[in-house]
């Protein structure tokens, strides 16, 4: 009789200790939040990303503009404020998130962010709504602004296709002509460089307390985004990875 209540104690020890073991090696699904100041590449890089980690890749534009064609509640509401000329608030997006999330079941995979959250309201709840059961990064992707520049003031598009091209990185066989149609090529007025500074100064401003945010919360990855998209899907994995062994 002794000896059997030995085992029972023994194994029970046993399973105990494995159960343990295994849900601390169990790994929780990985939430990575896109930032970037614009003309960085964010769309690109997260779709890379996306199919590098067979992840979902959810950009809140894009989603509000679907709820927004498909009438949903919480889309007739944006669309109210929006033609009002308002801000669409923050519980609002978040909620067009969650629902999009929940519905899709992105919630047991994990999912990559872009172009949320903005604000740092929208981040504080971003953590109450993920708690402690997900790996959670934040890649800031970084560009020389002379580079930025150049990637900018050189943009050009075709006059009846829209089709883009770039003075240096993608030029048109012809100078001026559009490869496909033949049309003229313009360059839109907002692409100079006196505007995308002004747009980068408002951008540092307004991201400066997200970014502040998630580097004292020990998430923020600054991400070397100067190179070919290869080069900086490379940097995001690894970042990826040590983020996981911290
Ligand atoms: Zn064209």
């Amino acid at each position: 009789m002794k000896n059997i209540l030995l085992l029972f104690a023994l194994v029970s020890v046993l399973l105990f200790g494995i159960t343990t073991y295994r849900n601390y090696k169990k790994e929780k699904p990985l939430v990575v939040i896109m930032m970037g100041a614009p003309g960085v590449g964010k769309g690109t890089h997260s779709l890379e990303l996306s199919k590098a980690l067979n992840l979902p890749h959810i950009s809140t534009g894009d989603l509000f503009r679907e709820n927004i064609k498909n009438e949903t509640e919480l889309g007739k509401i944006a669309k109210e404020l929006i033609d009002k000329g308002q801000l669409v608030p923050d519980n609002i997006v978040v909620e067009m998130l969650f629902n999009h999330i929940n519905n899709n079941g992105y919630n047991v995979t994990g999912y990559i962010l872009d172009g949320f959250p903005r604000t740092l309201i929208q981040a504080k709840s971003l953590d109450q709504r993920l708690g402690n059961n997900y790996n959670k990064i934040a890649l800031n992707l970084n560009v020389d602004e002379e580079k930025l520049i150049q990637r900018i003031t050189g943009r050009l598009i075709c006059k009846s296709c829209q089709t883009p091209f770039h003075k240096i990185n993608i030029p048109p066989k012809i100078e001026g002509k559009c490869d496909k149609c033949e049309s003229d090529l313009y360059q839109r007025e907002d692409d100079t460089k006196e505007v995308l500074k002004n747009r980068l100064e408002v951008y540092n401003k307004n991201t400066k307390p997200l970014i502040d945010y998630y580097r004292n919360n020990n998430i923020l990855k600054d991400i070397d985004s100067n190179g070919s998209k290869e080069v900086v899907l490379e940097n995001i994995l690894k970042s990826i990875k040590q983020n996981k062994n911290q």
